[in-house]
Formats: structure tokens, sequence, C-alpha cells
């Protein structure tokens, strides 16, 4: 017997609905980044390299206990051995998506809040000395990473780097926090118009830095309690099983 053709359809359709996972877009032009970020690294970066963890993540979660969590939730419960793929394309995922929310065009950024401009102030003294630690921070990461503006589960400013696409969000993380600025310092982020060029290309990421979308990842981690207190105990659980 044939399947009727609609019946096909479905399949396909059925198919599709079942990755829950979706690439976000980009909140301008990729040619509105330039000259900082060329329009092409960031059509590639998006449309290959995020679109791939994306792809991997749906394919890696397929028919496991993860596939019902949010994104969130699998970074917070993925184990830190036997689950690779998870690993890499969540980090991936979720990693890239707080990329692009932070970037913006110079003409379009708003300024630091009152409340982020107290802690830097109270944590690094001024901007451009948080600045320093946090391009120390990603040219010292040997390979490929990210560097991260973190707040700790205290609810102090921290910078930290991972390796890969891993984040201060995964329970095996040495130093956990939510992350609300990230930078990712894999090459793929800047090999076509700055080559092996690591510190230019810091130079001009951060002048993309959007301090207002920033300063609102830090009043919403401030306030997520729960995100808070769920990263501090898994660390005196681990503390406590050694
Ligand atoms: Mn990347």
């Amino acid at each position: 017997m044939r399947l009727p053709f609609f019946f096909i359809a479905l399949l396909f359709a059925a198919d599709s609905i079942a990755q829950p996972f979706m690439l976000p877009k980009l909140p301008y032009a990729y040619t509105a980044y330039a000259p900082n970020i060329d329009a092409q690294t960031m059509e590639i970066h998006l449309t290959k390299h995020h679109q791939a963890y994306v792809n991997n993540l749906n394919k890696a979660i397929k028919g496991t206990a993860f596939e019902s969590l949010s994104l969130e939730e699998i970074l917070l419960t993925l184990p830190a051995n036997g689950a690779d793929a998870i690993r890499n394309n969540a980090g991936g995922h979720y990693n890239h998506s707080l990329f692009w929310e932070i970037l913006a065009p110079k003409s379009n950024q708003g300024p630091c809040g009152e409340s982020l401009t107290e802690a830097i102030k109270a944590s690094f003294s001024t901007v451009d000395s948080l600045k320093k630690v946090i391009f120390s921070a990603a040219m010292s990461r040997f390979g490929s990473g990210w560097a991260w503006l973190m707040l700790t589960p205290n609810g102090e400013l921290r910078v930290v780097s991972s390796a890969n696409q891993d984040n201060p969000i995964m329970n095996f993380s040495v130093e956990r926090g939510i992350p609300i600025l990230g930078i990712d310092v894999w090459e793929h982020a800047y090999y076509l118009n700055y080559q092996n060029r690591r510190a230019d290309y810091l130079t001009a990421v951060w002048d993309l830095v959007n301090w207002s979308v920033v300063s609102q990842k830090y009043d919403a981690a401030k306030s997520n309690t729960n995100l808070r207190s769920r990263l501090n105990s898994t660390k005196k659980n681990k503390k406590k099983g050694q």
C-alpha cells in the first residue's frame, strides 16, 4: 500500500518538531558589527558554527532523559564524564546565545546600569581594570574557550575562563556563577579578519559590548536566587562528597 502524501509530510513535520532547540536570530544585520567584526565572520559564526551546536545538541539528547529539559537544566545536571556530545553542544548553544545578546554596534549600545556600575567599582575599581582582568583571562586561555564575567552564588562579580564550550553554570565547573558577559576566544570568532592576533580581536570585540544588556543580565542574575542557591549547593555537596 502506498502511504498517502500527507502522511509522509506529517512524518517529516513531526521529525522537525522533535528538535526542541533552535538557532536564535542576531539582533542586528551581519554587516552592523563591522569594522570590529566583519560580516562574513558573523554569518559563518552564527549559521555554521552555532547552527552545528544546535543540530548536534538536538541529536545528542534525542531519546535521553535530557530531551525534556531546558538548556539551563541540562547544564546544571549533565555528568562530567560520558556525555561529551551533550556537554560540548549544550555549552556551545548557551554560550553563543549569550554572546549574540551582549554585542551591539556602537550606535545601538546603551549605558551601564547603576547597580552594575556600583558592583564593578566594588570588585574591580574601574571598568578599565575589569577590562584588563577579562583580557588577561582571555589571552591566557590556551586553545579554544571563553572568558566570562559572572555573578557568583554569593553575589560577587568574578572573571573566569573556561575551556572549549564549558561555562560556569555546568555542575562540574570549579568556579561557578551566572555568566553576564562572555567573550568567545575560539579562532573561528576572529581568524578571517585577525588571523592569530587574539589581542586585536579582544580590543575590537570589547567595543561591541552593550553594557545595558550586560546590566539587565546582572540584575536578573542577582534576583535569580533559585539558580544562585543551586550553583552554591552543588558545590557544597561536592565538597561533602570528597
Ligand atoms: Mn564561537
